[in-house]
């Protein structure tokens, strides 16, 4: 039989996605002035119980400009994850601040909140929290840490869509929060991505910051200098079409989780995504697969593999304090996280989009059942 390649991520787009871009070239409305990108903004922030949204180019921008509007700069300490994606880090580096990295947590494949405190130092200013592949970090104990030392909290949303944290949203904690909209996240507007607060001051500010820090009343004349990070109505149309379908997807999402658990969850040599914790249920962003310690290859030695067979899987994120760009500043030197150096060594993830189809999955269980079977 001869299947034809399997890609990573798909996203699906037969909602209103269509309808809402062609309302934009009717009207003439492509631009960050159109009126779909307000509307996002105020119903992606509703989704989350913020009072704000703004609308930004990318997840990386939203954490930069948060970073920013919290007033994070030079020498200031960000206490985060080491493993994470990079932007995380860059949005701290850009502006002076230091990341002060912690290790992973081998259940739920984030930060070890219990490492935090032993990081606090006078330089800190603020706690960023990552929510990894689809289980939310504790953030109550974050939260409680954040008031103990007076500290801002930022929280990296992006994978988290739909997820809860003991019943309330991800993306509603910390002083900001932020969201990507790439195609693999559970809502895309193909780039894209947003800020979200309920305070009116940092709100004002992510405005400014959003576009190059136009002065309200003189045009033209800048106090400060940042970025065009303007979002465009296109983008703001294909968002609200995926809006729409959000709890739809989560529950597709969630199926697909359950469905490649009791697939594999019987194979030797790997370990499947904890389904739940005590406040939150798995939600999936990608369904992530860790190789036993025994196993003698590497993820990219999987994705390799995977690739030959016709799958498209990709290798977990890569660490922090093992970024050659950092480690040329002399950056991190000497640190050691190794739970996080574990899970970026031997962690992937195989194709979760949300277009993948029944029979895609039947095939990469196979596959996937194939390439352990013979390597362990
Ligand atoms: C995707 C992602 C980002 C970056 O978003 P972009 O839109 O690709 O810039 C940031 N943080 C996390 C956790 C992500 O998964």
């Amino acid at each position: 039989m001869n299947m034809s390649f399997i890609p990573v991520n798909e996203p699906l787009l037969n909602g209103n996605e269509k309808k809402y871009l062609c309302e934009c070239i009717d009207t003439g409305w492509i631009s960050s002035e159109g009126p779909f990108v307000k509307e996002f903004e105020n119903k992606m922030s509703e989704s989350v119980n913020r009072r704000y949204g703004i609308a930004v180019s990318n997840g990386t921008a939203a954490l930069e400009v948060a970073i920013q509007a919290l007033g994070i700069g030079n020498g200031d300490e960000v206490i985060m994850p080491t493993f994470t994606i990079i932007s995380c880090a860059m949005a701290v580096t850009k502006v002076g601040a230091v990341p002060v990295l912690v290790d992973s947590d081998l259940h739920t494949w984030n930060m070890k909140v219990d490492e935090i405190e032993a990081k606090i130092t006078s330089k800190t200013k603020a706690i960023m929290i990552v929510h990894l592949y689809g289980l939310p970090v504790e953030v109550d104990k974050i939260l409680a840490l954040a008031k103990k030392y007076n500290l801002k909290v930022i929280e990296d949303a992006a994978e988290m869509h739909g997820q809860t944290y003991n019943g309330k949203p991800c993306g509603s904690f910390g002083d900001v929060s932020t969201f990507s909209f790439y195609p693999n996240k559970h809502v895309t507007t193909g780039e894209g991505g947003m800020i979200v607060t309920d305070n009116e001051d940092i709100a004002e500010r992510c405005r400014s910051l959003r576009n190059l820090c136009f002065k309200k009343d003189v045009r033209y004349i800048h106090d400060e200098i940042s970025d065009n990070y303007r979002f465009t109505n296109l983008q703001a149309a294909v968002g609200l079409a995926q809006l729409e379908r959000l709890e739809e997807f989560v529950e597709r999402k969630r199926n697909m989780g359950r469905y490649y658990t009791e697939r594999l969850q019987d194979l030797k040599g790997i370990i499947l995504p904890r389904e739940a914790t005590d406040y939150a249920e798995n939600i999936y962003w990608v369904y992530g697969i860790l190789l036993d310690r025994n196993i003698p290859v590497d993820n990219r030695m999987i994705q390799k593999m995977f690739a030959e067979e016709g799958i498209g899987v990709r290798t977990f994120f890569w660490c922090m304090h093992e970024q050659p760009v950092y480690q040329k500043q002399g950056m991190f030197k000497n640190e050691k996280y190794v739970n996080a150096e574990y899970l970026a060594r031997k962690g992937f993830y195989i194709p979760s989009g949300l277009a993948l189809t029944k029979e895609q999955m039947d095939e990469v269980v196979l596959k996937v059942i194939k390439v352990i079977k013979s390597v362990y």
